[in-house]
């Protein structure tokens, strides 16, 4: 993700602070009285620009949504996408994925989504991938029992990194797909980092992965 210095950013959040929620840890075990339903959450971590999660809004209303986003400079674009469209089913919140286990109880989430994280090539780097073991763990305490990470990405390295990570981790891989544009999958919602390199002629790869801890 490119970032731009956008000095603006911190008060357009604070002025928004009903959509990008501060001080989340207060919700911790609380998010459906901030959606006011008892719907499902399905979180992606790592939004970027929010073309996905605002898609998903539209698309599934009966369920809602929660962007985490690291940069202030990024999430801006995931919250003006909401105040234009008047999404009533999503949220962001600027915080780091590391700490997710502050923000959400157990069980607390149906869903993970990660749409193009960043790759980290270098082996050294191996455990920012939020598809990382210690991410896993993380994930696997706030989903629901026999909760799942929904995964795309184009990068390769990334991808085989990732079924090995999941497996290893006990995870069952379902609808594996190694070019997801050509295939049956039917309501795919792209990212932004999906139309630039689907545009490019790049190839999407997608993996469902469902935690096997189910009594
Ligand atoms: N998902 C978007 C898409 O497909 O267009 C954005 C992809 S971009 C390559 C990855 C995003 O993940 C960046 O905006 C980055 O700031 C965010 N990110 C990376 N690590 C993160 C973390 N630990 N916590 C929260 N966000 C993170």
């Amino acid at each position: 993700m490119r970032l731009r210095h956008k000095p603006w950013a911190k008060d357009f959040i604070a002025e928004h602070s009903q959509y990008v929620i501060a001080n989340p840890e207060q919700y911790k075990g609380k998010w459906h009285e901030v959606f006011g339903n008892d719907h499902p959450i399905h979180i992606e971590v790592g939004t970027g620009k929010g073309q996905f999660l605002a898609g998903m809004s539209v698309q599934n209303p009966g369920i809602n949504y929660i962007g985490i986003e690291l940069f202030d400079s990024v999430i801006v674009a995931a919250l003006q996408k909401i105040v234009d469209q008047k999404l009533p089913n999503m949220k962001l919140l600027n915080v780091n994925a590391q700490n997710l286990t502050d923000y959400f109880d157990d069980n607390e989430i149906e869903r993970v989504y990660l749409n193009f994280s960043d790759p980290w090539p270098k082996s050294r780097h191996s455990k920012r991938r939020l598809t990382y073991k210690s991410f896993l763990e993380i994930y696997e305490k706030i989903l629901v029992k026999g909760g799942e990470v929904h995964f795309k990405t184009d990068n390769q390295g990334l991808f085989e990194f990732s079924l090995i990570s999941f497996s290893e981790y006990g995870m069952q891989l379902k609808f594996v797909s190694l070019d997801l544009h050509n295939s049956d999958f039917e309501g795919n919602i792209m990212t932004e980092y999906e139309e630039k390199f689907s545009e490019k002629g790049q190839r999407i790869y997608r993996v469902e992965a469902k935690f096997m801890n189910e009594e």
